[in-house]
């Protein structure tokens, strides 16, 4: 199977053409959250990039092995200083054992993605489970000479590793600029070079999450565990890897140090990242504050949200930006986005009253290009947008008996449009939305008024009836001092 589809690849800096090593098989493998907190919309933006490029991959008809890894020991705080355990101190905050706090945020991180119909991988490994292979690729790495230990810690040795192989490449950095930017040792650290990164690292006696190891009680690095768990689900050398653009250096970087440094070249054929959803120019960081919840925005209950929108709203906002350029989050936007949306929707879901005419007035063929020429081109959604809205003016023009096609025509542009529609793109029919909220509170307010009218004229038998029909529908109305509020039971 050959399909033409460019993919930019990071190392080499330009587009090329994507020829699956195995084809018609592909391996990617897309860095999972840490779960310590509640992923916020930038997150999400990340994890929906990646299902638009596995769904794309799977309607071209690849067999995709789709492996995305769940962090759930926490150890990364700033670039170089590993050691902090997010998972360990969330655990103290809330009270909680650290496996239940990685339970119950990995139950939002799945929750989440469902509702934002993100398609599950086929394998999601968690670093946890994998402790024996990441001690075994550190045992490969000392071996083979590019990592030491000191005082029951492992650290990879950047600098032996730069005599035979290039340290930076994907992120573009140089090491010796790096070192211009960053403090110098202070004589005390157990690393020989500032940009050596720890593979093992010792336990304190009060850390919580730690394992036997031959180099004494310890846990993983961060980017071991990548490195270990791609190896396993998807060999040596394998397709794809994706993650947030932020992940590029240091932790990219360091799983292609540490995969050459234990079998002799770098794992993946295509880099692709995701670039980040902005606020004010801003990347939405939690540390910043800028940051929200996708189910506050759905609700709308964030000082930044003028009003909630839907799950389908937010996707299609995202889709409608590159994958690699910035997205900044506005309000004005996302109603942009709204309405676009509903526009788009409307005219698929009119597509099914459209009747077949006596001759074609348009090629199908021209506008089926179109949408793979696009998704083609390094996944441009925007594009692929763009091609669809020629197929909802078309489909406006034969609901207005001003363009048509034949029968066999037009179930080919229904299976089309669908397709790109619902399988690529992974929209689907709102129902339980902000959208229907919206309509409800409509409605509700000209209950309200009907109720409040009942109640001016003194008909209790009305206003009595609406107030128990809504109640048995599982609605109630309050008398409040800013006016009559209703709520879901
Ligand atoms: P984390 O749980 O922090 O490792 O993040 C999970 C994923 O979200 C990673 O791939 C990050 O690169 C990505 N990410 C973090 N912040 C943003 C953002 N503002 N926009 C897009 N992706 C982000
Ligand atoms: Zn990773």
């Amino acid at each position: 199977m050959e399909h033409p589809l460019n993919v930019y690849n990071n190392l080499t800096r330009s587009k090329e053409r994507f020829v699956p090593i195995q084809s018609p098989f592909v391996g990617m493998y897309v860095c999972g959250p840490t779960v310590y907190n509640y992923m916020h919309l930038g997150n999400l933006r990340t994890f929906i990039t990646f299902d638009m490029v596995y769904r794309y991959l799977v309607h071209l008809g690849y067999k995709v092995r789709y492996v995305r890894n769940i962090t759930d020991v926490g150890h990364i705080t700033t670039e170089f200083d590993e050691g902090v355990d997010r998972i360990g101190a969330q655990a103290k905050l809330e009270q909680l054992e650290p496996m239940e706090i990685v339970q119950k945020y990995t139950n939002n991180f799945h929750d989440v993605l469902n509702q934002f119909n993100c398609i599950p991988p086929s394998i999601e490994p968690t670093a946890t489970g994998h402790i024996i292979e990441q001690i075994e690729m550190v045992k490969q790495i000392l071996e083979n000479g590019f990592a030491y230990e000191a005082d029951g810690s492992v650290y990879f040795d950047v600098r032996a590793y730069m005599q035979k192989h290039k340290y930076g490449a994907l992120s573009g950095r140089n090491v010796d600029e790096l070192f211009e930017n960053t403090r110098e040792l202070d004589g005390q650290d157990e690393k020989r070079f500032f940009a050596d990164f720890a593979l093992w690292k010792k336990a304190s006696p009060e850390h919580i999450m730690k394992w036997p190891s031959p180099w004494g009680e310890g846990f993983p690095g961060w980017h071991l565990e990548c490195s270990a768990m791609s190896t396993k689900y998807l060999g040596e050398e394998f397709d794809i890897h994706g993650g947030g653009m932020d992940l590029k250096f240091p932790h990219h970087e360091s799983e292609i140090a540490q995969n050459t440094a234990c079998c002799g070249h770098g794992p993946v054929r295509y880099w692709l990242h995701g670039n980040m959803l902005t606020v004010n120019g801003e990347k939405m960081s939690k540390s910043k504050g800028n940051s929200f919840l996708p189910l506050e925005l759905i609700a709308g209950s964030h000082p930044l949200l003028d009003q909630g929108y839907s799950e389908m709203t937010v996707r299609f906002f995202m889709m409608q930006s590159h994958y690699a350029s910035t997205l900044d989050f506005s309000n004005d936007a996302l109603k942009a986005a709204e309405k676009g949306y509903k526009r788009f929707m409307t005219a698929i879901d009119a597509l099914e009253k459209v009747k077949a005419g006596t001759a074609s007035t348009f090629s199908v063929d021209d506008l089926r290009r179109d949408c793979y020429a696009a998704m083609n081109d390094d996944f441009n959604t925007p594009i692929l947008i763009a091609g669809l809205f020629e197929c909802v003016k078309q489909i406006n023009l034969m609901l207005e008996g001003k363009a048509a096609l034949t029968d066999a025509d037009l179930s080919d542009f229904k299976s089309m449009v669908h397709a790109f529609v619902f399988d690529v793109l992974g929209f689907r029919r709102e129902n339980e939305s902000a959208g229907n909220t919206k309509a409800l509170d409509a409605a509700m307010q000209l209950v309200i008024e009907m109720r409040r009218k009942a109640r001016e004229n003194k008909d209790w038998t009305t206003s009595d009836t609406i107030r128990d029909q809504l109640k048995a529908a599982g609605i109630v109305i309050k008398d409040t001092k800013e006016g009559v509020d209703w709520m879901l039971e």
